[in-house]
């Protein structure tokens, strides 16, 4: 269980474990095709945290690592295939996908990359045509 301070998370095997600490930098949903191809799904619940926070504390040596660009490092458990999170180093961040992250709340601030949605999410939450203006974005939002 978590002491509400870090959370333990793995790959879909169980192969390589993690810890998160403290509190994540942002949490939400990226409809970005990306994301959408990379996870075969229809959005990505992202939790953004500071390299320093995140510890791999088991089975480092079976992680994947795949470039599609300079600014996304994507991470993945070799023997499972499992998806576990992706390093931004340009924005000196990672995501840890929300869904290998059991314990933590998560709490949505907001929808980037909405202009590419295949499913509209009518929740309320702010979105956003693409991202912020301090991530190179437009900081657009638009009409859910
Ligand atoms: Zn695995
Ligand atoms: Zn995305």
């Amino acid at each position: 269980m978590s002491d509400g301070k870090s959370h333990a998370g793995s790959c879909f095997c169980g192969a390589v474990q993690f810890t998160v600490g403290g509190e994540p930098a942002a949490m939400g949903y990226c409809h970005c095709a990306s994301c959408r191809h990379w996870s075969a799904g229809p959005v990505n619940a992202f939790t953004l945290w500071k390299p320093d926070v995140v510890k791999v504390t088991r089975g480092a040596e079976h992680i994947g690592t795949y470039n599609k660009s300079s600014g996304s490092s994507r991470k993945w458990c070799k023997l499972c295939g499992g998806h576990i999170f992706t390093d931004h180093p340009g924005m000196g961040l990672i995501d840890v996908y929300a869904a290998v992250l059991p314990s933590l709340a998560f709490k949505p601030g907001v929808h980037v990359h909405y202009q590419e949605s295949v499913l509209p999410i009518r929740d309320g939450v702010p979105k956003l045509k693409d991202v912020p203006k301090e991530m190179g974005g437009s900081g657009a939002s638009m009409p859910e």
